[in-house]
């Protein structure tokens, strides 16, 4: 009995995530579920995901070596941010050990230019762009505007993205390697997450609707199933799966697209890892997100990707002019509403803006789903400990 179980630990397979924050810790609570050994590699020892994985190294994810040093103890490695060194992951990848997505994708990813290039060279419907060095050259494309001008890398969450409507704006442009992309007449944004097996087999999640506060310009909540025609469903689901297949990269990804008040569909761009718009999946479908990553790189059969019930997903973000040590102000009142699942991060310092948790809520009603994130959105509030 001694000697099976010895056996079966031994033959554990090893897989590590490149950074620890919220999506490292979500993949970990999945992770339980299945014979693997976890590795973190983070700078910071109270992030998120330290506490939940077998093995925590410090490191910096972006440094070659300790990307490198990390990678060669393991069978498996993902991320959970694209920000990552490559370089160290080719290395890995030529050395056989198998990295999802596969690192050629991150290249592409990683960087707005050759994100929007791929798109091109596959003729992924996409907005018209062009590139800019400096702001010089974006003062010359005076014609191009509106455009929505994006830095090419380090751009995350919205910063590294402003929209140039006329040539007032211009000085609000970047002086680096930027995307300069014509403004789309936006009607809704939509994702979809795509589950790829190593064998290539794929599987859909429903496409998400994301709703944005016009005032913040931040997600203010996202709805499943999203509220499209059949047949702007149809195009997207064409486009979200023409977008991955030239990747030939086993992962989980998250497409992100526009659809304008005619009912095109383009894609705004691609995660090549577990997401935000994923985040309901945990709750409200048979296989989550997450789940699904653990499938693929355990090379199990993939998850049912199916709704249980449709879901509305909020962030639970740091409240406004709070910044300190993380106090959730109405969380237990919040606890009582039927069919809220909540999600705290663990951070430990809240600060305006900073994503602290997310709540899933499930209904069969749209109503119910809107009155129950209101009640949240008005009663739980993230504020620095007094
Ligand atoms: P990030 O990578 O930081 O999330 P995005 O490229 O997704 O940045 O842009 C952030 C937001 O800016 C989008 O969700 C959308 O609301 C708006 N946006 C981006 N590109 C365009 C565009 N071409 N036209 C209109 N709005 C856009």
């Amino acid at each position: 009995m001694l000697s099976v179980l010895h056996t079966y630990l031994c033959e554990m397979q090893k897989i590590g995530i490149l950074g620890g924050g919220q999506l490292g810790r979500m993949l970990l609570q999945a992770a339980a579920n299945y014979p693997v050994e976890t590795y973190i590699l983070e700078n910071d020892e109270k992030s998120p995901a330290a506490h939940l994985c077998h093995h925590f190294v410090k490191g910096d994810i972006k440094n070659f070596d300790d990307v490198y040093r990390f990678g060669k103890q393991l069978n498996a490695l993902t991320i959970e941010i694209e920000n990552v060194n490559i370089d160290a992951l080719m290395q890995l990848e030529a050395e056989g050990i198998q990295i999802f997505p596969k690192p050629s994708v991150l290249k592409i990813i990683c960087n707005k230019a050759l994100q929007k290039q791929y798109y091109a060279d596959h003729k992924i419907p996409t907005a018209p762009y062009l590139l800019t060095n400096n702001r010089e050259e974006l003062a010359g494309n005076k014609d191009f505007l509106p455009a929505v001008h994006k830095l090419a890398e380090g751009g995350y969450d919205g910063k590294g993205v402003q929209v140039i409507n006329d040539e007032a704006d211009i000085a609000e442009g970047f002086d680096e390697l930027s995307v300069l992309e014509k403004k789309v007449n936006i009607l809704k944004e939509i994702a979809m997450m795509i589950a790829v097996g190593v064998d290539g087999k794929v599987e859909l999640y429903p496409a998400v609707e994301m709703v944005f506060d016009p005032s913040l310009n931040l997600l203010a909540y996202q709805l499943c199933p999203a509220e499209i025609t059949e047949d702007v469903y149809f195009k997207a689901e064409a486009i979200a799966l023409a977008t991955i297949k030239n990747f030939n990269s086993p992962g989980i990804f998250a497409v992100e697209m526009f659809v304008t008040p005619e009912g095109d569909v383009l894609v705004n761009e691609t995660a090549p890892r577990v997401h935000n718009s994923g985040h309901h999946t945990i709750e409200a479908h048979y296989s989550s997100q997450f789940d699904m990553l653990w499938r693929i790189m355990l090379k199990y059969p993939l998850g049912n990707t199916g709704a249980i019930m449709p879901s509305l997903m909020q962030n639970i973000i740091g409240a406004d002019g709070q910044s300190g040590l993380a106090d959730y102000a109405g969380f237990e009142d919040m606890l009582k509403i039927d069919n809220a699942f909540f999600h705290i991060y663990g951070k430990k310092q809240t600060k305006p803006g900073r994503k602290m948790g997310h709540v899933t809520i499930m209904s069969n009603e749209k109503a119910d789903l809107l009155h129950k994130a209101n009640k949240i959105k008005h009663n739980l509030s993230v504020v620095a400990k007094k």
